[in-house]
């Protein structure tokens, strides 16, 4: 008699996998064989810093450096940010800006945002002290471009110099223009679950060239370029590996492709799963004037459905075999930046209400450019699944 079959796991789907083909593996040889494994001679670096830079971020010059942190970091001291100077930022955002501002010294202002989730021109407005806060921090989060005209306008009224960070915003437009070329500078990031990878590293971009300069310089340990190991100031070693730039070239080349890849699925998310239960969006496009980046395909629940989000979660993972990530806590719900100052339209120190309520409100689903048929069905069949339950008890 035949034993009965094993019951079999289905494979879980990850939220993220990057999209990695024989021409990274190619360009990753290429690098390897030519011994320039590191240092600024290595090759592929001036090209990924030119390629990228001009094609992704809309910008003349670009800075590699190991991760997007850094960039971060680096940007902010190139800017000669001084100790204590207040620093204003999203609330609602990755930890990164807000961990980097601190360790260069200065004061993050955790701005709120609006109903989707970017920061609310009129909170930076009454968060601004004219003629002492210096900088903001314009992050477009999940690939929603941020209202670049009416912060804009306020950075001018209150005297602000834009920084955007575009870690989860490659491709995206404004009014036809590419973010990250809207500031004074930009940061990316291309860890793992970016839209495209080096395994880790990331780029200060700038039209600015004193500025890109500058960075460049301190990214180096700050060395004079006509003195050899002679030190004009404290800098830091942020260089990122030929190694992961032949990556990077690599995903440079294939930028269109990914790119075209994740927005046919989220378009695909899109057409099964919005409005499914009363109130559910995904990747909602909020405003005419923009193109998304396809960043992390993400579902933003009605508020009655909230108090459900992690036991959806659980179910996901659990019965079908789907990863997600919730999204981010505001930055003020946390230890290390309980202390900080908020600001919403009403002023500092009132309660950040709209960071609190779009953090609860969403989740991410997977995305990669390279998903196959079968895995993005499973997935929209699971969320729906998922999302008709708790829609049903409630
Ligand atoms: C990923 C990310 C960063 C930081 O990038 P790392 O390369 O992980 O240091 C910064 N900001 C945002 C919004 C991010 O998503």
């Amino acid at each position: 008699m035949a034993a009965p079959a094993a019951p079999t796991t289905p494979r879980t789907i990850r939220v993220a996998e990057p999209s990695l083909t024989s021409l990274e593996e190619q360009f990753l040889l290429d690098a390897y064989r030519s011994t320039f494994v590191s240092g600024s001679l290595g090759p592929h670096l001036s090209r990924f810093e030119q390629t990228f830079s001009s094609r992704v971020a809309g910008c003349a010059h670009g800075v590699a450096v190991c991760n997007g942190t850094v960039a971060i970091h680096l940007l902010l001291k190139s800017l000669d940010v001084q100790p204590g100077e207040e620093v204003l930022l999203p609330d609602f955002n990755y930890v990164a800006n807000a961990a980097a501002t601190v360790e260069a010294g200065a004061v993050p202002v955790l701005v709120d945002c609006d109903a989707w989730g970017r920061i609310d021109p009129e909170a930076v407005r009454a968060a601004a002290k004219p003629g002492v806060t210096r900088f903001l921090w314009v992050v477009h989060l999940y690939g929603l471009p941020c209202d670049m005209d009416a912060l804009q306008a306020v950075a001018d009224d209150v005297g602000l110099t834009i920084l955007e960070d575009c870690a989860e915003a490659h491709g995206a437009l404004y009014k036809g223009k590419t973010l990250g070329s809207f500031g004074l500078a930009s940061t990316y990031s291309f860890f793992a679950n970016k839209i495209i990878t080096t395994g880790e590293g990331g780029m200060l971009c700038t039209n600015d060239a004193d500025l890109a300069q500058r960075a460049r310089h301190l990214s180096r340990h700050a060395m004079s370029p006509t003195q050899r190991f002679f030190h004009t100031e404290v800098g830091y070693n942020y260089r990122l590996s030929n190694l992961l730039c032949a990556i990077g070239c690599a995903q440079v080349e294939r930028f269109d492709e990914i790119v075209a890849g994740r927005r046919a699925l989220i378009e695909f998310y899109r057409s099964e799963l919005d409005g499914i239960v009363a109130g559910v969006h995904i990747n909602p496009q909020v405003s005419d004037d923009t193109v998304l980046s396809p960043w992390l395909a993400y579902v933003l629940l009605p508020d009655r459905l909230v108090p459900r989000r992690d036991d959806m979660l659980a179910a996901l993972r659990s019965e079908f075999h789907v990863d997600t990530r919730p999204f981010f806590y505001p930055m003020h719900t946390m230890p290390p930046y309980a202390a900080c100052e908020t600001a919403t339209r009403e002023g500092r120190g009132k309660r950040n209400a709209g960071a609190v309520r779009i953090s609860g409100r969403g989740f991410n689903i997977p995305t990669s450019s390279d998903m196959s048929l079968e895995d993005r069905t499973r997935v929209v069949e699971a969320v729906a699944e998922v999302l008709r339950r708790y829609a049903v008890e409630r």
